[in-house]
């Protein structure tokens, strides 16, 4: 890992800016869930991972309560973790189809993926002061992943706190609406790209299906040119 990146994780798992989420996860990491009740929660902010020449950037709005904030990787060891793996391993973008722990041989092919905020946030609703805070990490991210030229967005909220930094950053006043697999281009030149988040809810319901997602991601590693 180069050091940029090294300090920039060393700094956000040690992160308190925001007291309201750091007692909220400890507050899940203390009272766990019952299936997980013998194992030790990360219970700290959860950092971005993968592929530090990503072409491609995955991001979702915030770890997991039992997901990230229990295993410590973002979309790891939760349902949303679940159907994302299996669609990122059936386009060759990760190297196996589950994604369980920190220590399960996950690797991701010229990927990376993090959250827009690093703390699960009550009730998975930020409030803004806590997203203003949090997107200085995330600006250092994309600063740190040179070759990074496509982010695809899971989820709405995603989507739109992603292009509220962009705005804020460049200044842009364009119109972007979230539709799924729809993609627009970026003031410093990358793709962002909208998709269904892989929720229980949104795959149980069927408004995202496995075929959706393979062909987003598909598209997604075309553009990055992956
Ligand atoms: S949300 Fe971000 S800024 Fe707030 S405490 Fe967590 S890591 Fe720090």
């Amino acid at each position: 890992m180069n050091i940029k990146f090294k300090k920039l994780n060393k700094t956000i798992i040690k992160c308190k800016k925001c007291p309201r989420l750091i007692n909220f996860i400890k507050k899940i990491s203390k009272q766990k869930r019952k299936q997980n009740i013998n194992e030790k929660y990360w219970g700290k902010p959860v950092t971005g991972f993968g592929d530090l020449k990503a072409k491609l950037m995955i991001i979702g709005l915030a770890p997991a309560a039992h997901g990230g904030t229990r295993t410590g990787r973002a979309f790891t060891g939760d349902k949303s973790g679940d159907f994302l793996f299996k669609s990122l391993h059936s386009v060759k973008i990760s190297n196996q189809n589950f994604s369980n722990n920190i220590n399960d041989g996950l690797k991701l092919n010229s990927t990376y993926i993090t959250n827009i905020l690093k703390c699960v946030p009550p009730g998975d609703k930020p409030d803004n002061n806590e997203l203003i805070r949090c997107s200085n990490y995330f600006i250092q991210e994309l600063d740190c992943l040179k070759n990074l030229n496509v982010i695809v967005a899971l989820g709405k909220v995603a989507f739109d706190n992603c292009l509220k930094i962009y705005k804020k950053r460049f200044g842009i006043e364009k119109k972007f609406i979230f539709k799924h697999g729809k993609k627009y281009l970026l003031p410093d030149k990358k793709t962002l790209i909208a998709s269904y988040h892989p929720s229980p809810r949104n795959v149980n319901t069927k408004i995202i299906t496995s075929t959706m997602m393979n062909r987003l991601f598909k598209k997604a590693k075309k553009i990055a040119k992956l």
